[in-house]
């Protein structure tokens, strides 16, 4: 597995010189509790353009949270999340609109269990970007062939496995052109041997180039797939560097302690 990714590192570092990216994504001490528990506390954190970040750290450390103030799923306490450098918590913003740009992709899979796989992923194409029955259904199939279920179209949720209900919601989540996709553990729901396809699916995805923020306890995944890994715990940012730098030297304790236990 090291060799895996230090090909990849050393294959990004021998890219030519370029601009750094543009910043997509950019949270600036963003603050945020839950009655008198601070679950986030003053996060600040920027993702470029084409950049795969992985957020890390231990259950109840925040990744979720702040996984969903990209996508205004929460009301900070303060501080600003900032996509394209617009404040997304400004009242002028139209959220559904905000979250066709920011998918997520959710644990749970979140598919309406009473509608086939194109059901799912033409609903917000229709209902939220107004698009027509023939012009959705055709990017919904060309979005299920993307994730490999081109065959699948007309299967209800039940009538598919767990990794492929995903890519299902992954399709969804494509089909509205995101400029970043929020991976909210995408794979923590699957029996074993249903992972891969989904890992398959998300580099696939990493490599054409999106932009993509992901929880994941897939420590093997995150080696290969990251270019900026971020340890969190108790709601702030530990360390974040290349998977390398935390991967391979992690700075601090609680990082040694928290990889210790999950590699
Ligand atoms: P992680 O995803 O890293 O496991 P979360 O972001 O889900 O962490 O949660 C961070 C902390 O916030 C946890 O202590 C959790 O119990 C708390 N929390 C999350 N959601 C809520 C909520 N809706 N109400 C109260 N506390 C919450
Ligand atoms: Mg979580």
């Amino acid at each position: 597995a090291a060799e895996t990714w230090l090909a990849g590192e050393a294959a990004r570092a021998a890219a030519p010189e370029a601009a750094p990216a543009k910043t997509v994504v950019e949270l600036v001490k963003v603050r945020k509790s839950y009655g008198q528990t601070e679950v986030l506390k003053g996060i600040d954190l920027r993702v470029r353009q084409g950049e795969c970040v992985f957020l890390i750290g231990p259950s109840g450390s925040g990744k979720s949270t702040l996984l969903r103030c990209c996508n205004r799923l929460e009301e900070l306490s303060s501080g600003d999340v900032l996509v394209d450098g617009v404040n997304i918590y400004s009242p002028h913003v139209d959220v559904n609109r905000l979250r066709t740009q920011m998918g997520m992709v959710f644990q749970s899979f979140n598919l309406y269990p009473h509608m086939s796989a194109l059901g799912n992923v033409t609903l917000a194409l229709r209902h939220v970007l107004g698009k027509g029955r023939e012009e959705a259904d055709a990017i919904g199939h060309a979005m299920l062939k993307r994730v490999g279920l081109s065959d699948r179209a007309g299967h209800f949720p039940s009538q598919l496995s767990g990794g492929q209900q995903q890519r299902v919601g992954i399709a969804r989540t494509l089909a509205l052109q995101p400029k970043v996709v929020l991976f909210d553990e995408p794979t923590s729901a699957l029996d074993p041997e249903l992972v891969n396809g989904v890992l398959q699916t998300m580099r696939e995805l990493r490599d054409s180039g999106m932009t993509m923020m992901v929880v994941s306890h897939e420590m093997r995944f995150a080696r290969e797939a990251a270019d900026t890994v971020v340890f969190m715990a108790d709601g702030a940012i530990v360390e974040q560097g290349t998977a390398q730098q935390v991967f391979g030297q992690p700075q601090h304790a609680r990082t040694r302690e928290f990889l210790s236990q999950v590699e």
